[in-house]
């Protein structure tokens, strides 16, 4: 007997449980399947540092990544909210989810000063001029020790980029599935690499399918103006490979993501609870999700040192490698297939947890009207707030 639903979402990484949590308190019946289980481990975002950082990323993304960002960090404020004081009346509450706003900073040893300019200018380029003259900060050595006492005397000059906030990526995980559980959603795990197909198998009938399978999605994003196999180009969606280091640090104190600007690897350290750091991230045109290498071990384990010596003394908990799903003009997308009632979204590229909420809102709406069977209303809305970003499709190929 299968078991009937508004939606069923396929997978159960960022984008699947924060969208099966928003549309199943919007009162939809929400099935959620996922190949893996549910710690979340084949997910991008098992792995990801969970910086909300929009300015940060400005110096390497476009305006949109920007836009989308300043509103999912609102949303993520409100959500994280909801997700603890929901978890606070279940008796089997997971941990509050840790989320902070206090900034980042970025500094520089003193031979890659010319680093600094190369960043500020990408960021004016991009970013909307109110926000760079209301968010970027610089700082003296003063202004560093009093931010941050453990890196006193290390830097002589650093920028604060106010306002850039940051996640505990699997404890984020963790709280939605809570959530998205307490109010009903059913989840399939270890349903192995499924398609909306499967689902009958599996024994559910949707009236709507979102496809939040990031990467396991490929063959559902072929190249654009290469529909039916002809065509090369660059494929619809790749992976980008990504190594971080989680490393216990019990003699390092920082409150705020750090970014090191280097001319070969800048990097980042990004502290979570309990001295934990996420040192990351290569940042790699391959699809290889073998182990780490030595050389980005190396390297990623050297900028930390160089950023404070009692990373010497941190232990290696976990070296991390996975890809990031990432379209040709690296931006998030969301196809709409009104006929076959299938909504794909993907793309999310190395800003997941920064654009998720603006991109995963934008999903679900048009998943509620599909899923309402108002013939009348165009699922698709004319006037979306992210022109391009939600486009009608036909089977693969994208209607213009
Ligand atoms: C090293 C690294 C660092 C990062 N750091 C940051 C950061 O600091 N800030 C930031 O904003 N973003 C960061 N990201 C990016 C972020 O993690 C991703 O953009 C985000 O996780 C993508 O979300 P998603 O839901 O699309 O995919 P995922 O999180 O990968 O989830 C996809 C899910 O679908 C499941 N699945 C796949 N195929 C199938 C199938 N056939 N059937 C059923 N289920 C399937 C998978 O098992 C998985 O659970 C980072 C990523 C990496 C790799």
């Amino acid at each position: 007997m299968k078991q009937q639903f508004d939606v069923a979402i396929l997978g159960a990484g960022l984008a699947g449980r924060l969208a099966a949590w928003r549309l199943v308190r919007g009162g939809l019946r929400v099935a959620l399947v996922e190949r893996a289980g549910p710690d979340g481990a084949g997910a991008a975002a098992h792995v990801a540092a969970a910086m909300l950082a929009p300015l940060a990323e400005s110096a390497i993304s476009e305006r949109r990544i920007v836009e989308l960002g300043i509103a999912s960090v609102d949303l993520w404020r409100a959500w994280v909210a909801e997700l603890n004081a929901e978890q606070a009346d279940e008796p089997t509450a997971v941990d509050p989810v840790f989320f902070q706003q206090d900034g980042t900073l970025v500094v520089w040893h003193a031979h890659d000063r010319g680093e600094m300019p190369l960043f500020t200018s990408r960021i004016r380029a991009v970013s909307p001029p109110e926000l760079v003259a209301e968010r970027l900060r610089r700082l003296d050595a003063a202004g560093i020790a009093s931010l941050e006492p453990a890196l006193a005397g290390r830097f002589q000059q650093g920028l604060l980029l106010e306002g850039e906030g940051q996640l505990d990526n699997r404890g984020t995980l963790r709280a939605l599935l809570a959530c998205a559980v307490s109010a009903g959603v059913h989840c399939v795990w270890e349903a192995g690499e499924i398609d909306e197909r499967d689902l009958p198998r599996l024994g559910i009938d949707a009236r709507v399918v979102l496809d939040c399978r990031g990467l396991g999605a490929r063959a559902a994003w072929p190249a654009e103006g290469a529909i039916g196999g002809g065509g090369g180009g660059m494929p619809g969606l790749r992976g980008l490979r990504g190594e971080v280091v989680r490393v216990f640090a019990p003699e390092v104190s920082l409150h705020r993501p750090v970014r090191l600007l280097h001319p070969r690897y800048p990097i980042y350290i990004a502290p979570k609870p309990n001295h934990l750091y996420v040192i990351g991230a290569t940042e790699l045109e391959s699809e290889d999700d073998s182990p780490m290498s030595v050389r980005s071990a190396l390297e990623l384990l050297s900028a930390a040192y160089s950023l404070h010596p009692a990373f010497g003394e941190a232990r290696v908990l976990e070296l991390n490698v996975q890809r990031r799903p990432t379209r040709p003009d690296h931006l998030p997308a969301v196809r709409v297939d009104e006929q076959a009632r299938v909504v794909r979204l993907n793309g999310l590229y190395r800003h997941g947890f920064l654009i998720a909420p603006a991109v995963v809102e934008a999903a679900c709406e048009v998943v509620r009207a599909l899923a309402d069977g108002d013939p009348a209303a165009h699922a698709v809305p004319a006037s979306a707030r992210w022109p391009g970003m939600i486009a009608p499709v036909h089977g693969n190929a994208v209607l213009h």
